[in-house]
């Protein structure tokens, strides 16, 4: 694993939505799927804190088993055993940073996580293969927020960004809906109303996304970014931690380049940056190119979720 180093300053946060224009809620069909190919450590496996991974050191390539246990892909999928008749149908909070979500990394150590969105839906589909080309080229490590209209519509490019090492896959949801257990909305998008609509938000991308990579991801963002406290307790307790954000990016897509590079430029150390990669045509790669360099250059590093605690 490379690390980098990239830049900090003052956090200075505008409060905007994420995916705001997100598309209406439409039906999810469920990908079919293949077990993935052969790939290499899995972005669920949290790194101890403060603990720097060893240098690129030459050691020899493990065998398949190790690497990857065919019984963790062949596993038949089974959804933890959350009771929705255990919790409340109705909350008392809604918004983006209500109890339980977690918006920055517990670290004095100068690491910026990027996280990108890629929300789907007929207009959220695309994909900025520019941006991407980049992250890759100059060795960014990112974690990658897919909602399962994105994969459906994007599967063999899903498949192959899984099997990249340097991007942890997390999960955004299945008709990207704001988190609720009592139908609130946000950006006029209908939240999922009762904790067994949230819990099928959740875990139906969830399996989806472990039937195609064999791995269950450890993060969870709404579509809309918005949640009530009782929806982020029903998704920890489906064993996901649900993220959000410090460092608001793009403003779902819609900042310039030069306002992208301005936002990245109030990171801090433990910022997560929000993002997304479903736009093509934005500013955001170009955003992204610019203050990638420059966080660098004041000492910065990017990492993706799980190398430090969550805060
Ligand atoms: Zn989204």
């Amino acid at each position: 694993m490379r690390r980098r180093r990239f830049l900090a300053a003052s956090a200075a946060l505008v409060p905007v939505a994420g995916c705001a224009v997100a598309d209406r809620v439409r039906p999810s069909s469920s990908g079919t799927s293949t077990p993935a190919p052969e790939r290499g450590r899995g972005d669920d496996a949290a790194w101890p804190s403060d603990v720097e991974p060893s240098p690129t050191v030459v050691v020899e390539e493990p065998t398949a088993d190790v690497m990857e246990p065919t019984v963790d892909i062949a596993e038949p999928t089974t959804r933890p055993s959350v009771d929705p008749a255990g919790y409340p149908a109705a909350a008392g909070e809604w918004g983006e940073n209500v109890t339980g979500v977690k918006t920055r990394m517990a670290t004095d150590r100068r690491a910026v996580a990027l996280t990108f969105d890629a929300c789907g839906g007929s207009s959220g589909s695309g994909y900025d293969e520019a941006l991407i080309e980049f992250l890759l080229t100059e060795e960014v490590p990112a974690t990658l927020f897919f909602n399962q209209r994105w994969i459906d519509a994007n599967e063999r490019t899903f498949d192959r960004l899984a099997q990249e090492e340097l991007f942890g896959i997390a999960n955004h949801g299945t008709a990207h809906r704001p988190l609720s257990v009592e139908g609130k909305s946000a950006y006029g998008i209908t939240g999922t109303d009762s904790p067994a609509s949230a819990i099928d938000e959740v875990m139906t991308c969830q399996e989806a996304i472990r039937r195609r990579t064999g791995r269950s991801p450890a993060f969870f963002r709404s579509g809309t970014a918005y949640y009530d406290e009782v929806a982020v307790r029903i998704a920890n307790d489906l064993g996901l931690e649900v993220v959000n954000y410090d460092v608001l990016g793009d403003a779902g897509a819609t900042f310039t380049s030069t306002q992208v590079a301005e936002a990245l430029g109030t990171a801090r150390a433990g910022s997560i940056a929000l993002l997304h990669m479903n736009h093509p045509g934005s500013g955001t790669a170009r955003g992204v190119m610019a203050a990638v360099p420059e966080l660098r250059a004041r000492g910065f590093e990017f990492v993706r979720l799980g190398e430090y605690p969550l805060a």
